[in-house]
C-alpha cells in the first residue's frame, strides 16, 4: 500500500488572521530567516579569509628601510616567501603607532599612516634570491648583536585564486556535511524533504487517507472473534457518533491491544479504520523517542493537531511501552525525555472530548510495565487481549493467507494448523509465502503438503541447509541426542506429546529438534515441571549413556533447564527450603541489587543445582531402562532423518500414558520445540 507522507497531505493553508501580504504560513518564515543567517555566516567566513589574503600584501618597502626598522626593535617576525622572492615583515603594532617621527623618517611619505592601520605583516620588500638574503641577514645580525631578535620563517605561497580555493574547500565540505546531517536528523516519515532539522518536532505518523485509505476490513482478520466484538463498538461509534452522544454514553478514548508480536494487532487496528472508513494514523512508540530533548512531546502535540484536523479518525501507536513505561520508579535510569513524552500524551488524551471522534488504539506486549496513568478511565481504559491463535484460529488464518496461493487439491489445511502450535498470524503468513516459494523453486504448478512441511520447518528452524556438512559420527551423536529427547517424552507421564523429531540440519539454527504439542493447561504442578526438565535433559543423558562422553550440542537445552529450574525455585515457590517466595521482577528494576540476602542467594544456587542433578539422574535411569527404544529411534532417524508421532508408534508401540487433549495456545512456537541449535563457536576458557 502506498504510504503517503503527512507533509504532502497537508498543503500550507492561508491563515485568515494574517494581514494581506503577509499571508504565508508563519512556520515558513523562520525557516527562511534561518537560511539567511547561514548565508551571512558563510559569506562572513569567506570574506574574512579573502580579506586576510589580500591584506597580507602590506606596504612595499626596501631592505635598507627594513634594516633600520629592525634596529628599532619593532620587528617580531619575518617570513621569506621563496617562490615569489619577497619578504613579509611583521611589526609590533603598538610600538609602531608610538613612533611617528622615526617611521616617517625611514619610510616613504604616507606609508606610515597606512601601516598603523594594518594588521601584521604591515610591510614587504622584494629580494633577488633567498639564499643571498639569508646570508645578508646573518651578516646584519653579526653587525647588530644588540637588537631585539626576531624569527625568520621560509614559505611558499600559491596564487590568490588557489589560496581562496584552499580556504573555501574545507568550509564548503563542512557546510555540506552539516546540511546532510540536518536532513538525516530531520527526516520525517518520508525522506526529509525541505526543512530538514526544522521538521524534527513533527510527528512521524503515517497517514492512510483518501487515495491510500486502508482497505482492510474484518474479513481480512481471521480468528480473534472476541477482540472483533470489542472493537466493533468503536467502529459503530465512528460511523454514527450522534447515536451514542445523544444518549449521554461515553465511548472509550482509547483501547489497548495486548498480545505477542505478529498476532494481528496492527491488522485489527487497520481493520477498524477500514470498516469505519476513517483516516488512520499509524506510528510506533519508538518514533517519539529522539536524542533531542523535547522532541517527543512536540511530536505528540503535532500528531494530535493533525488528528484533530482529520477527525473522526484512528491513531494507532505500536509498541506503546517505548514511551508508556512507568515513570520515575527507577532512580538509576530515569529518563526525563520519555517522561515528558508520556506526560504530553496524557495531556493530549485528556484534552479532547470523546465527541471529537479521535480513537487511540495502542499495542503492546508488556502491559505490566505500562504506567498506571495510561490505564486510568478516560485513557486506555479498555484492554483487548489478543492471543496466539488456537487450532481453529490457525486454520482460519491459513485460509485467509492461502487465498492468493495456488494449492494442490490434496492439501489438508486442518493438518497444517495441527502442525503449527504456537505460530502467530505473522508466522502463518510467512509459512504460506515460503511454501509458495519452495514449490516454485521445484517447478511445481501447485503448492502441496510437502512444500508446507518444508516451510514450517524453515520458519521454526531457519533455512534448511542442504549442503551443510555434518560428519557421519556427528550425525550419529545428534540422532541419539534427539532420540533421547523423544524417548524421555514418550515415557514420562507429564511430558508433552511428541509431534515430530528430526535431525535435518538447519542453517543458523538447529542441528535437529523434537517438536511437541503442549497440553491444554495453564497451571503446572511440580511433577509436570520436573518431567519437563527430564525431557529437556534427555539429549545430553542419551549422549552420556551411548557414547560415554558429552558434546557441546546440548548447550541450548542446558540454558532452558537453568532458566526453568531457577524459575521453579525463585518464582513459583516450588522449593521447600526457599519457601513460598517469589522474586519475580517484571520491570527489572533491581538490576543492581538482589531482593534477597547473600545466604539466600547461595541457598537458591544450591537448590537449583540439586533440582537439576536429581532430574539428570532420573533421566539417565529412564533412558537406561529404555535403552533399546532409544537405539531403535536413533537408527531409524539416521535412515530417514524425520520421524512423526505415527512413525514412533509404529516403531516402539503406543505411548503408555493416555494423552490429554492437546493445547494449541502457547507463548512461542519455540516453546513447543526442544531445539538443539548449533553451539556456534566453542570457546574454551583459558
Ligand atoms: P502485530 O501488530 O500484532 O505485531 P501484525 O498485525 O503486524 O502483528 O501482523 C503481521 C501480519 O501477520 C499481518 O500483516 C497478517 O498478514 C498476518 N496476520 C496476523 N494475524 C492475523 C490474523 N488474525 N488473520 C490474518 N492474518 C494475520
Ligand atoms: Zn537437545
Amino acid at each position: 500500500m502506498a504510504q503517503q507522507d503527512l507533509k504532502k497531505q497537508n498543503p500550507r493553508k492561508i491563515n485568515p488572521n494574517n494581514l494581506p501580504g503577509t499571508d504565508e504560513d508563519p512556520k515558513k518564515r523562520p525557516r527562511f530567516n534561518v537560511y539567511w543567517i547561514y548565508g551571512l555566516i558563510f559569506a562572513a567566513i569567506i570574506g574574512y579569509n579573502m580579506l586576510r589574503t589580500v591584506s597580507t600584501a602590506g606596504v612595499e618597502t626596501n631592505i635598507e628601510a627594513f634594516k633600520e626598522l629592525a634596529k628599532q626593535g619593532d620587528v617580531n617576525e619575518i617570513k621569506v616567501i621563496r617562490n615569489k622572492k619577497f619578504v613579509r615583515v611583521f611589526l609590533n603594532k603598538d610600538s609602531v603607532s608610538n613612533k611617528p617621527a622615526v617611521y616617517n623618517s625611514i619610510l616613504k611619505s604616507g606609508q606610515y599612516e597606512t601601516i598603523t592601520k594594518l594588521a601584521p605583516p604591515q610591510l614587504y620588500f622584494t629580494i633577488s634570491d633567498d639564499k643571498n638574503f639569508t646570508e645578508q641577514m646573518e651578516n646584519f645580525r653579526q653587525e647588530n648583536q644588540t637588537i631585539k631578535p626576531f624569527s625568520t620563517t621560509y614559505d611558499d605561497e600559491g596564487e590568490l585564486f588557489g589560496q581562496i580555493i584552499s580556504t573555501l574547500l574545507p568550509i564548503l565540505l563542512i557546510g555540506f556535511l552539516f546540511i546532510m546531517m540536518m536532513r538525516k536528523v530531520g527526516a520525517g516519515g518520508g525522506g526529509g524533504g525541505p526543512g530538514g532539522i526544522f521538521n524534527i518536532g513533527k510527528s512521524k505518523a503515517t497517514l492512510f487517507d483518501k487515495g491510500t485509505r486502508v482497505n482492510i476490513n474484518f474479513g481480512d482478520v481471521a480468528g480473534l472473534d472476541e477482540a472483533k466484538v470489542e472493537v466493533m463498538e468503536i467502529v459503530d461509534f465512528l460511523k454514527n457518533p450522534k447515536k451514542y452522544t445523544a444518549l449521554g454514553g461515553k465511548i472509550p478514548k482509547g483501547a489497548l491491544l495486548i498480545g505477542p508480536p505478529g498476532t494481528g494487532k496492527t491488522l485489527l487496528a487497520k481493520a477498524v479504520a477500514g470498516e469505519a472508513q476513517v483516516p488512520f494514523f499509524s506510528l510506533s512508540g519508538s518514533d517519539f523517542v529522539e536524542m533531542f530533548v523535547g522532541v517527543g512531546a512536540s511530536r505528540v502535540r503535532d500528531l494530535f493537531k493533525q488528528a484533530r484536523e482529520k477527525a473522526p479518525c484512528i491513531i494507532f501507536i505500536d509498541e506503546i511501552d517505548a514511551i508508556g513505561r512507568a515513570r520515575g520508579k527507577n532512580m538509576m535510569m530515569s529518563n526525563d525525555e520519555r517522561e515528558n513524552t508520556l506526560n504530553q500524551l496524557l495531556v493530549e488524551m485528556d484534552g479532547f472530548g470523546t465527541d471529537l471522534g479521535i480513537i487511540i488504539l495502542a499495542a503492546t506486549n508488556r502491559p505490566d510495565v505500562l504506567d498506571n496513568a495510561l490505564l486510568r478511565p478516560g485513557r486506555f481504559d479498555r484492554q483487548i487481549s489478543i492471543d496466539r491463535p488456537d487450532l481453529v484460529g490457525r486454520e482460519a488464518i491459513f485460509k485467509v493467507h492461502l487465498v492468493p496461493i495456488k494449492i494442490s487439491q490434496t492439501l489438508d489445511i486442518h493438518k497444517l494448523a495441527e502442525q503449527t502450535p504456537g505460530f502467530a498470524g505473522a508466522d502463518i503468513a510467512n509459512v504460506c509465502n515460503e511454501a509458495a516459494l519452495i514449490a516454485a523453486r521445484k517447478g511445481k504448478d501447485a503448492v502441496d503438503m510437502s512444500d508446507f512441511q518444508d516451510a514450517i520447518d524453515r520458519v521454526i528452524g531457519g533455512l534448511e541447509k542442504k549442503n551443510k556438512i555434518i560428519l557421519p559420527e556427528e550425525k550419529e551423536v545428534i540422532a541419539y541426542h534427539e532420540a533421547g529427547h523423544a524417548i524421555c517424552g514418550w515415557f514420562l507421564e507429564h511430558a508433552y506429546p511428541l509431534l515430530k523429531v528430526t535431525i535435518v540440519p538447519r542453517g543458523t539454527a538447529a542441528l535437529g529438534y523434537a517438536q511437541y504439542t503442549p497440553k491444554e493447561q495453564y497451571l503446572y504442578n511440580t511433577d509436570q515441571l520436573k518431567d519437563q526438565l527430564c525431557m529437556t535433559l534427555g539429549g545430553r543423558a542419551s549422549e552420556d549413556i551411548f557414547f560415554n562422553k558429552i558434546s557441546t550440542g546440548a548447550s541450548n537445552d542446558l540454558q532452558q533447564i537453568t532458566k526453568m529450574a531457577y524459575a521453579m525455585v525463585t518464582v513459583y515457590g516450588m522449593n521447600d527450603k526457599v519457601g513460598n517466595i517469589s522474586y519475580y521482577d517484571p520491570q527489572q528494576e533491581n538490576t543492581f541489587t538482589k531482593p534477597y540476602s547473600e545466604e539466600t542467594g547461595k541457598m537458591i544456587d544450591e537448590e537449583v543445582r540439586k533440582l537439576v542433578e536429581d532430574a539428570y539422574e532420573r533421566t539417565k535411569e529412564l533412558l537406561i531402562k529404555h535403552k533399546q527404544e532409544v537405539e531403535i529411534l536413533a537408527k531409524e532417524l539416521l535412515k530417514t532423518e524425520v520421524l512423526f508421532k505415527s512413525d514412533v508408534e509404529a516403531l516402539i508401540g503406543k505411548r503408555p500414558y493416555e494423552e490429554k487433549k492437546a493445547l494449541d495456545i502457547i507463548d512461542n512456537p519455540k516453546d513447543a520445540v526442544i531445539d538443539d541449535p548449533m553451539p556456534g563457536k566453542v570457546t574454551t576458557p583459558a
